[in-house]
């Protein structure tokens, strides 16, 4: 079973319990605007291209068969829509200005190099997260890894928007021991205006992985200054997240930083995003809101 991943990082401590290794899966069904990995939204393998080293020597020009990259303002300029990522462009460019992030790799390939590191999940009770991207977006590839991981006594855990059909959700968390579930904003209709789709089912699918299905859920609240950190959202998303009971164990608060604008630009995409992050006082004030529902809080993954 092969998948697609832009990354796979190991020693990650934000992702979940303990040491754990995460595993960027490529495709996402919302296209939020504050996007950390635009390089994984889509499930094709991307171009990054480094402005400051190209010198604008046209190789890659005569280089790409489909003759989509052509030279203006004395840098190479690319039709992303029809690029099949086959790399030709990147093997021709002196200047390593052009890479290519996503590759096609199999279940096996990736537990081979989860399991390297099965001794610090052990000490510390860590294990493998599947992220992205979303790892829903390839449940059969996502399911052959978390198989293999349980099949080997490693701790799985997900991190997840939740907009994917519920046999979708339910098949794939039957070999997960923890979901980090992501939430936006309360108001559908503010939520599809920057993220692409309604909360809808977001908010239906993590009852019922809540009440039905009783997963240990972290959530997971991307904090955006002017976007969802007005008082009622932040009351509205607390008050909601206390109503799914015990499965939640905490919560964890993601402020706003701008680290995906260079893989924007990168993409040769505009950054829709550029906003100052959030003041410390503000960020303490959320939390205490989150906290006075009872809820555990902590600032970061
Ligand atoms: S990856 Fe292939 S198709 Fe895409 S720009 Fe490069 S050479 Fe052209
Ligand atoms: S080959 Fe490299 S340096 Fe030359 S134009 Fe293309 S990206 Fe720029």
């Amino acid at each position: 079973m092969k998948g697609m991943v832009f990354n796979i990082q190991r020693y990650c401590i934000h992702d979940g319990p303990g040491i754990r290794t995460t595993v960027f899966i490529n495709g996402c069904p919302l296209k939020c605007f504050w996007c950390q990995n635009p390089e994984g939204q889509s499930i094709r393998p991307q171009i990054f291209l480094n402005k400051d080293r190209c010198t604008g020597c046209g190789r890659c020009v005569s280089a790409c068969p489909k003759g989509i990259i052509e030279i203006f303002g004395g840098k190479s300029r690319t039709n992303r829509d029809v690029c099949d990522g086959c790399g030709k462009c990147v093997e021709a460019c002196p200047n390593e200005a052009r890479s290519l992030v996503g590759r096609w790799v199999s279940a096996e390939e990736v537990f081979d190099l989860v399991k390297k590191d099965y001794i610090f999940y052990e000490k510390s009770g860590g294990g493998v997260t599947l992220s992205g991207g979303d790892p829903l977006a390839q449940p059969e590839f996502s399911i052959a890894i978390l198989k293999l991981c349980k099949d080997n006594n490693i701790h799985t855990a997900i991190e997840t928007c939740g907009h994917a059909p519920w046999k979708t959700v339910k098949e794939v968390l039957q070999y997960v021991d923890l979901v980090l579930y992501d939430f936006k904003h309360m108001d559908p209709e503010k939520h599809k205006q920057y993220t692409g789709v309604s909360n809808n089912l977001i908010l239906e699918n993590v009852k019922r992985i809540c009440h039905e299905l009783s997963k240990p859920v972290w959530a997971r609240i991307p904090i955006i200054p002017g976007y969802n950190d007005s008082p009622d959202n932040i009351e509205s998303t607390a008050k909601f997240i206390k109503e799914l009971g015990k499965s939640i164990q905490q919560v964890n608060l993601l402020p706003y930083h701008r680290l995906g604008e260079t893989k924007f630009e990168r993409l040769e995409k505009e950054y829709p995003f550029s906003i100052e992050p959030l003041s410390e006082e503000h960020l303490t004030n959320i939390k205490k809101i989150f906290e006075s529902y009872g809820l555990i809080t902590y600032i970061g993954g």
